[in-house]
């Protein structure tokens, strides 16, 4: 177990009377839910990691009673998890210990459309996709993009400051934010929503909170800036005779085809287990693919279809501009991760390295997983133009995998990367964290949390053991 594991015998203890009654009064008794089975779906998160039984769910409806819940664990000394759509990798979402999961689910409306300069007001519980069906049709989107956007909400997206398909070209969920409300780990409401493009008054808390995984405030809500949504788009699935040459290809058409907003690495196997699932063949041929959009330009595909046909190792391109058949095209990247998720015995890495050290990387973290079981397999995707690959490891033995995260972690930051890219630190990466970050690193974001957050209540455990 990891030693820094501070879960108790305790963990289905029941919260005090007193703190119950609070919250009750707090957001209503229809909004508390204090039974075990009837909070199962807020107690246990994509990957399967549940909650002790004795978390209760609050689901505030309003910036005032997450403000009133927030007062009320302050005054019981109760911890509070903060939970958007519940599909972050790292167990950040799921407390470790009895206290209040702050369900962001009702808060749910959309205002102030500025559709002359692209920015919109979202309250954190939208989805995103529910933020783009919004958006349709009036020349913007949201810049950032995932496959978990059914359910992955605003709030959630910007505390986990989350990457997606699409970073190379908007950058990451930070970079969308121009303003954000938030309650303090006091209950107080704090209101930075102005959006103003230029606002040097101080520190920048909206920043701050952004990847700070609910540990030092709720965001309630969030003033976000827009990216231009072309009209027509074009989606290709490109085969290449090497994983090598897909990356080159995907380097290239960053830099030639301006239009160009996402690359995506596949691996064939990747491509093949999804065909299987969907009982669909693979489109395209090698071993590897790119999955490529850009936006149509007046004759159709011309840029990026005559970039495809000049990039070397080609071995063949589907080539959509039609929604149903780019769709089709895109679930080939964006079924991967449930598909592998069904595998079993499932260990994950989001890892980030230099440029050069691409291939090195994935031919390394290889060799580590066959070094622990003849029958494991890697199955390799990520944003490659980014440096970020998902590697994730199947039927490596329970008992081997606190070592093979070790290895991985220590084999990445000996090449200069970072064993976390884009999905955080939460619960299940925090033990990594002294092997990258200094302990004088540690120590400042430390000493930032204990002054927002002195009695350690907003997800505690969660980046640092607690
Ligand atoms: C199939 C799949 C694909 C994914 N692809 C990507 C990807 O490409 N890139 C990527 O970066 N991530 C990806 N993820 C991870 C995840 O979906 C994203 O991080 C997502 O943005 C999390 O949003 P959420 O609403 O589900 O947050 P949750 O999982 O509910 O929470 C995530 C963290 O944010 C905190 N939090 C949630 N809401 C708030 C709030 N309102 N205020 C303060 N803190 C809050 C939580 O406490 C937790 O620590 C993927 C996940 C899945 C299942």
């Amino acid at each position: 177990m990891d030693p820094t594991d501070h879960r108790s015998t305790s963990r289905d203890e029941a919260l005090d009377p007193g703190a119950v009654a609070a919250l009750r009064s707090a957001v209503g008794s229809g909004a508390l839910i204090t039974d075990p089975e009837r909070s199962l779906q807020w107690r246990v998160d994509w990957s399967g990691t549940e909650a002790p039984a004795g978390a209760v769910v609050a689901l505030p409806g309003t910036v005032r009673e997450v403000a009133e819940v927030i007062a009320c664990c302050a005054a019981h000394a109760v911890p509070v998890t903060v939970q958007g759509g519940n599909t972050g990798l790292v167990g950040g979402s799921i407390p470790d210990r009895p206290g209040v999961i702050l369900s962001t689910q009702r808060l749910r409306s959309l205002f102030d459309f500025d559709r002359r300069e692209g920015a919109i007001t979202a309250e954190s519980g939208v989805t995103l996709a529910e933020l783009e069906a919004r958006l349709g049709g009036s020349g913007w989107r949201f810049g950032v993009d995932l496959a978990s956007r059914d359910r992955a909400t605003v709030g959630g997206t910007i505390a986990s400051n989350a990457g997606g398909t699409r970073v190379f070209r908007h950058g990451t969920a930070r970079d969308q934010v121009a303003g954000a409300q938030f309650v303090d780990a006091g209950g107080r409401v704090i209101d930075r929503l102005g959006g103003l493009r230029k606002d040097n008054s101080g520190y920048d808390l909206v920043s701050l909170l952004s990847g700070s995984e609910g540990t030092l405030g709720i965001i309630t809500a969030a003033r976000l800036r827009l990216v231009a949504d072309p009209v027509g788009i074009t989606t290709a699935l490109v085969g290449f005779d090497t994983v090598g040459a897909a990356v080159d290809g995907a380097w290239t058409l960053r830099r030639d085809v301006a239009s160009v907003e996402v690359a995506e690495l596949v691996s064939a196997d990747c491509l093949q287990l999804v065909a299987r699932e969907s009982g669909r063949s693979v489109p395209v041929p090698g071993e590897a693919a790119l999955l490529v959009e850009a936006r149509r330009d007046p004759e159709p595909f011309r840029d990026v279809a005559a970039a495809i046909d000049c990039l070397p190792g080609v071995t063949g391109a589907a080539v959509a501009s039609d929604p149903p058949t780019r769709a089709s095209l895109w679930s080939f990247r964006d079924r991967i991760s449930d598909a592998v998720g069904r595998l079993g015995n499932l260990c994950r890495f989001d890892v980030s390295v230099p440029g050069s050290a691409v291939m090195q990387t994935i031919a390394g973290v290889q060799a580590l997983v066959a070094g622990h079981d003849d029958a494991a397999r890697l199955w390799v995707f990520g944003h490659v133009c980014d440096h970020n690959l998902h590697l994730n490891a199947t039927g490596v033995g329970r008992d081997r995998v606190a070592d093979l995260e070790d290895e991985v972690t220590a084999f990445v930051i000996a090449l200069g990367g970072t064993f976390s890219a884009e999905h955080g630190i939460g619960r299940t990466r925090r033990r990594h964290l002294p092997s990258y970050r200094s302990p004088a690193d540690i120590e400042v974001m430390r000493a930032v949390k204990h002054a927002v957050d002195p009695g350690g209540l907003l997800n505690p455990g969660v980046i640092f053991p607690g």
